[in-house]
């Protein structure tokens, strides 16, 4: 498929590297491509960023058709331009897609669009240390009726935004609301995909822990609200004696890159790593017994975030020292040393812009 690129012709100043935030500045271009049934995927086009014009009956802003991915694009020191597993993302959201009849994108066009895109906004990657270009990849669906059924329009979107250091001044652990009447998921529902309508229906939850002056929450299973699930927009990982546990994948989580990344390099490491299902009180026991050395979230945007506390209905319980576990600074610098091209990939992981 090829590329239609029209380039702005009033770029934008670009953001002071001091003070980057997350996600509210965008890059000068976008790429689009749209669906229409018995056509296929066409008219892939790179255009100024712009607003996007919709039917207001479009099955989007209705019934909530959309998924969508998070990745970054990292310079390294030596001037190269990386990015990190692309592919698992692009498969990523044709598995978040299967769930809700949006079409197929075969990965070549998603990686032929990216590459396209970052490599022509490439300046609006920042070259400070740990900083990068976030890029959200995302598909709606187009057409204009309100039956609920299956759209036979779409379009795939990927727009860019500089983001300054998650860590400005190294890691720092956060706290974390254990949420036990709110339901992110259930087992048959749409908790193993990046939909839009799965965070709509967290948004109340996370709100709620602000205001007790936690800054995440902990899912627990929709069903029985005994076991562990994930954190917001993180999975989870625990250091229980000599052993990292994280919840399996059974269809209520989301199947991190960052979490298979991690558990990939702990095998490697010979750390042993258990995937299984972890009841909240197996977790409560090792805290009291002060076996629970580490507990920390893994995603793309912090990479690891190290939770220094636990509050389960109103009682608090504190990781380890509250401090940063060494695992978990281990994995940090690690897995961000790969990201920005600072060590040799020995995993094939990353894959240059040119
Ligand atoms: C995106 C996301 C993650 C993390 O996935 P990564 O691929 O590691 O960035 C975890 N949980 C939820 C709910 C997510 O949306």
């Amino acid at each position: 498929m090829d590329i239609k690129i029209t380039k702005t012709t009033q770029p934008k100043a670009k953001p002071d590297g001091n003070n980057l935030s997350f996600g509210s500045v965008f890059t000068d271009h976008m790429l689009l491509i749209d669906y229409e049934e018995g056509q296929g995927w066409k008219d892939a086009r790179i255009i100024p960023y712009q607003d996007i014009c919709l039917n207001p009956a479009a099955c989007v802003l209705h019934y909530g058709v959309e998924v969508f991915e998070g990745m970054k694009a990292y310079n390294t020191p030596d001037g190269r331009l990386l990015l990190f597993r692309p592919e698992a993302n692009a498969r990523r959201l044709n598995s978040s897609g299967e769930r809700l009849l949006i079409p197929e994108l075969p990965v070549e066009t998603f990686m032929k669009g990216l590459k396209a895109l970052v490599a022509l906004d490439r300046e609006w990657v920042p070259t400070r240390p740990d900083q990068s270009l976030y890029i959200r990849p995302f598909t709606f669906a187009t057409e204009a009726h309100l039956g609920v059924s299956r759209s036979h329009s779409y379009t795939f979107c990927i727009i860019l935004s500089p983001v300054g250091a998650y860590y400005p001044e190294g890691l720092d652990p956060v706290k974390i609301f254990v949420e036990d009447d709110f339901s992110r998921s259930v087992k048959g529902g749409t908790g193993y995909i990046k939909c839009g309508g799965n965070y709509a229906g967290s948004l109340a939850a996370q709100y709620k822990a602000k205001q007790y002056g936690y800054s995440q929450v902990l899912w627990l299973d929709g069903a029985e609200k005994k076991y562990i699930d994930e954190v917001g927009t993180m999975n989870v990982m625990f250091v229980i004696g000599d052993e990292v546990l994280t919840p399996e994948l059974t269809g209520t989580i989301l199947p991190g890159i960052t979490r298979d990344s991690v558990l990939t390099l702990l095998r490697d490491w010979g750390v042993k790593t258990t995937e299984r299902r972890i009841p909240l009180n197996e977790l409560l026991d090792a805290a009291k017994k002060g076996r629970l050395r580490e507990a920390f979230g893994v995603g793309t945007a912090a990479v690891i975030s190290p939770i220094g506390e636990f509050n389960i209905s109103g009682e608090r319980f504190r990781v380890g020292n509250g401090g940063i576990g060494l695992l978990s600074q281990k994995i940090y610098n690690v897995l961000t040393d790969i990201q920005w091209g600072r060590a040799e990939d020995k995993y094939g992981w990353t894959v240059e812009i040119k």
